[in-house]
């Protein structure tokens, strides 16, 4: 390699190497600022319908060659693939500190890109052999799944590496080529992570489209297109449902969620405390499988609230590349907004603030502070809608029945969980909650081998482990 070579090539394992592969050198770029400083992060690029045109082009040369490599093969690449984004790890997660928003510390931006890798490795290791369905002398009948061809993966702000690799990797894991939307808010942290794994991937595999909604319905209408992969609100996952059905596409939606959990009158206030906080506040509450309504026993709400409210005051929240905070800003205007407003009705219908409710708003940054509300109503819009952001409605109850039907009165259902010493009454609470998935003394816990989706309008379809693989292949039945 010559020295001329070196500076054409950025390395991809510091931050101005990373920075400097995913920086356009032609054609129309856009600011993308820090949301807790305002300083520009990076410049990325606005592309255009042919762009997608081409991309979608390239993946489709691309997938029939990655196919063919069969599953050990490609399961090898991918691990190469992981391997450089552990060998990126701290560039990727000042990268994505620095547009997200999310501190490097805590359940957070060094998290989130160990995640990527993570569940990179488990798609490569997970085994998905054709299942033999009936071999009874006279019928002999299997099932196995072919790929698909391309899939396109449009994606959210608040995980935008972590979750676009849980589109990424199944869909090459079953021999599939994937065209990537991330989310206007968050782009170069999605061209960073692809740029990484590119560095090991065919030429065309994976590309990055970096634009607005038109891109993301260019790709949920295109005929070259055979799945969409979408995680987001539930809103666009509705267009997306109906762009979709002239080309019959398979869909998996991961849409907006209003977790309910529940606490038992035997659960110890004083042990679920920091369980509870991190199952609310992970990643600042920007987090759809996030806690967004806390029921608590009339017994023990008082020693609840004390307690929450004493790891809420410990919990530093500022600039997330300061290595001593753990959460940080609202990722945009448009979210500080929402959260602000619905804290605003809260406090008009006389709620209890607890903590927080009073940003700062000469301050730089969308920095929103640790908030708990409580003696709060179930029909305030704080309890209703999604707030997607650092606080947290307590509500008392004193009937079982009656909280169980209060937590399921909602239209969506992604996540729930329950507390309790009691793992048997826990259990039973648990499978009375419509949501696709309850956790135990935890919130929002995800496993690269346990399935995850939602129930209700929080969409369908099965993200992880084998299921997750299944929902990027084409079933085949051979009979005979
Ligand atoms: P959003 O729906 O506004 O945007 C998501 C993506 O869809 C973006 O890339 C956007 O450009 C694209 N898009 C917008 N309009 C489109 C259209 N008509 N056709 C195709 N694509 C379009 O969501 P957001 O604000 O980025 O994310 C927050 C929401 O995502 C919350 O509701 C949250 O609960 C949800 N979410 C769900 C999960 C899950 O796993 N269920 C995970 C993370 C976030």
């Amino acid at each position: 390699m010559t020295s001329n070579d070196t500076l054409v090539t950025p390395k991809l394992d510091t931050y101005d190497g990373l920075l400097a592969a995913i920086t356009p050198s032609a054609g129309d770029t856009r600011e993308i600022l820090d949301p807790a400083t305002g300083a520009v992060v990076g410049l990325a690029p606005v592309h255009t319908v042919d762009d997608l045109e081409a991309a979608i082009a390239a993946a489709t040369l691309a997938q029939p060659a990655w196919a063919a490599l069969g599953h050990d093969a490609r399961s090898a690449v991918m691990v190469r693939a992981a391997d450089a984004i552990d060998a990126a790890a701290e560039a990727l997660a000042q990268l994505l500190s620095r547009e997200q928003g999310k501190p490097l510390n805590g359940p957070n931006a060094r998290f989130e890109v160990g995640g990527a890798s993570a569940w990179l490795r488990t798609a490569a290791a997970t085994p998905l052999e054709s299942e033999v369905l009936i071999d009874d002398g006279t019928t002999h009948a299997a099932i196995s799944y072919r790929p698909i061809g391309v899939v396109g993966a449009i994606g959210p702000w608040n995980w935008p590496m972590m979750i676009s690799m849980w589109q990424i990797a199944p869909a090459l894991r079953m021999g599939n080529a994937v065209v990537v939307k991330p989310s206007e808010y968050t782009p170069l942290s999605v061209l960073a992570l692809v740029a990484v794994v590119n560095q090991v991937l065919p030429e065309g595999l994976v590309t990055v489209v970096s634009g607005g909604r038109a891109i993301g319905a260019g790709l949920a209408v295109h005929p070259g297109i055979g799945k969409v992969m979408f995680t987001g609100s539930t809103a666009t996952g509705k267009a997306i449902i109906k762009s979709s059905a002239d080309t019959v596409k398979r869909l998996t939606l991961e849409l907006g969620g209003n977790d309910a959990g529940i606490v038992l009158p035997d659960a110890d206030p004083a042990a679920i405390a920091e369980g509870l906080f991190w199952g609310a506040f992970i990643n600042t509450g920007q987090t759809c499988a996030a806690l967004k309504r806390l029921y608590v026993h009339d017994d023990i709400y008082d020693a609840v609230c004390e307690e929450l409210t004493a790891v809420a005051a410990r919990m530093p929240m500022g600039v997330g590349m300061d290595e001593s905070n753990v959460l940080g800003p609202l990722q945009n205007q448009a979210q500080f907004d929402i959260v602000a407003g619905l804290v605003q009705s809260a406090k008009d219908s006389g709620a209890r603030v607890l903590i927080g409710g009073n940003p700062d708003l000469e301050a730089p940054g969308f920095f929103y502070p640790t908030t708990l509300i409580a003696d709060i109503d179930d029909d305030n819009p704080l309890v209703r809608e999604e707030q997607f952001g650092p606080v947290l409605p307590i509500l008392r109850y004193t009937d079982l029945d009656d909280v169980i039907a209060r937590a399921n009165s909602v239209d969506v259902g992604l996540g729930g969980s329950v507390w309790s010493s009691d793992l048997v009454a826990a259990r039973a609470v648990a499978a009375r909650l419509e949501t696709g998935t309850v956790w135990i003394n935890a919130h929002g816990a995800v496993h690269p081998m346990i399935p995850f989706g939602g129930a209700k309008q929080s969409g369908y379809g099965l993200e992880f482990g084998v299921e997750g693989l299944k929902a990027l292949g084409v079933p085949q039945v051979i009979n005979g």
